[in-house]
């Protein structure tokens, strides 16, 4: 706790900083959204499923003031931009905030083309630690302290905090043209310290799970460094598969699918390949379901075999981990004190680790 505490802290100062040095006054507000690690749920969101993910002490923040003009200067520090660092647009008038070049930007102008009041003019600052395009969804970070920080300047509050996640959503869908899911955004506006959140993506109900004795473990976050985002064509494959099976059984959605069905899908023609698909997606909502009893009791061994069963099956029945992957989920599965080890977002690996051990 101390540790996160300290680098939000500095995070600030140098954030504070900068801002004096752009726009040559103090400014007055400062905000703050997190990144997220998914501990366990894969390829379960879009299928109605649950997923697990936790918040992370990366944060992306926001310093500004208002500056009593129709326009908005934003900065960001990110040394990730291949393109200006600085923008400027009108905000006065709410219909012209459309999408544009710089990409970057169009993350912060959804939220503010989609804030529920007028917005003022301001001047702001953009420091982040989530590392950008690596699977810990800075670009969530992005949306949710924008809008956060526009509720610091207007006053005005999203009374109910579902909302303020599926507006940021809006914006990614609709001004950065990517169509997410919603579990990035929840888990940045929802998430709490010590705890990782249940998200049931059927009705967008969220628990928030208590991680009884999890000052004495770990997580571990590595990055491959090989580029392995699954490509589009092979995710729409998998998704078609589990649509088209749900579709098959006469069902709304895999989350109404069991293992028992297995059999009549097999009789209404599936292939082998939407068979692993399909029980991949069913038990990984069990082994969700399974880690969330297990986070709640403490018990970080089982949650480390979920974690190493939910890996194996991503590798085998989804097929969508990689050599880069799998070497690092083995190699950390050999040392002392973990629990274990699978593959997350784009590139990750995520690893318990016992830290009495040592
Ligand atoms: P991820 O969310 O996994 O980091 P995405 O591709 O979804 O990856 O989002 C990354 C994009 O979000 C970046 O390319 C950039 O456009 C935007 N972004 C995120 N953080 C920042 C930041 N601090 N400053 C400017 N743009 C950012
Ligand atoms: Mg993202």
């Amino acid at each position: 706790m101390a540790e996160i505490i300290h680098t939000i802290s500095q995070v600030k100062s140098e954030a504070l900083e900068i801002f004096r040095k752009e726009f040559g006054k103090d400014s007055d507000i400062c905000v703050f959204a997190p990144g997220r690690v998914n501990l366990i749920g894969e390829h379960t969101d879009y299928n109605e499923g649950f997923v697990l993910p936790m918040a992370l002490p990366m944060v992306t923040m926001i310093v500004g003031k208002l500056n009593g003009k129709s326009t908005c200067t934003i900065v960001s520090t990110s040394k990730s931009l291949t393109t200006t660092s600085k923008i400027e647009f009108e905000v006065s008038d709410r219909s012209k905030v459309v999408p544009g070049e710089p990409k970057w930007a169009n993350y912060v102008k959804g939220c503010i083309a989609f804030f529920p009041a007028d917005v003022p003019g301001f001047d702001a600052v953009i420091v982040s630690t989530v590392p950008m395009g690596s699977g810990l969804s800075s670009s969530a970070a992005l949306e949710v302290a924008t809008y956060t920080f526009i509720e610091a300047l207007t006053g005005v509050e999203c009374k109910d905090l579902r909302d303020k996640a599926l507006i940021c959503q809006k914006a990614e869908h609709q001004f950065a043209n990517v169509p997410c899911g919603i579990m990035d955004q929840f888990i940045s506006v929802i998430g709490q310290q010590g705890h990782a959140l249940l998200l049931d993506c059927r009705d967008l109900s969220v628990t928030q799970i208590p991680m009884d004795g999890i000052d004495n473990y770990a997580f571990l976050i590595t990055n491959s460094n090989a580029p392995h985002k699954l490509s589009s064509s092979a995710f729409r494959e998998r998704r078609d598969a589990c649509f088209e099976a749900a579709k098959k059984l006469g069902k709304k959605s895999l989350r109404e699918v069991t293992l028992d069905d297995l059999e009549s899908l097999k009789k209404e023609g599936a292939t082998e390949t939407m068979l692993k698909r399909v029980s991949h997606v069913i038990n990984e909502n069990s082994r969700t379901l399974a880690a969330t009893a297990a986070f709640k009791a403490g018990d970080y061994v089982k949650v480390g075999e979920l974690m190493n069963e939910s890996h194996d099956s991503l590798r085998d029945n989804y097929e969508v981990s990689s050599h880069e992957l799998d070497t690092l989920v083995n190699t950390a599965r050999k040392v002392a004190g973990v629990l274990g080890s699978r593959l997350t977002g784009a590139g990750f690996a995520v690893t318990a680790i016992n830290t009495e051990m040592f």
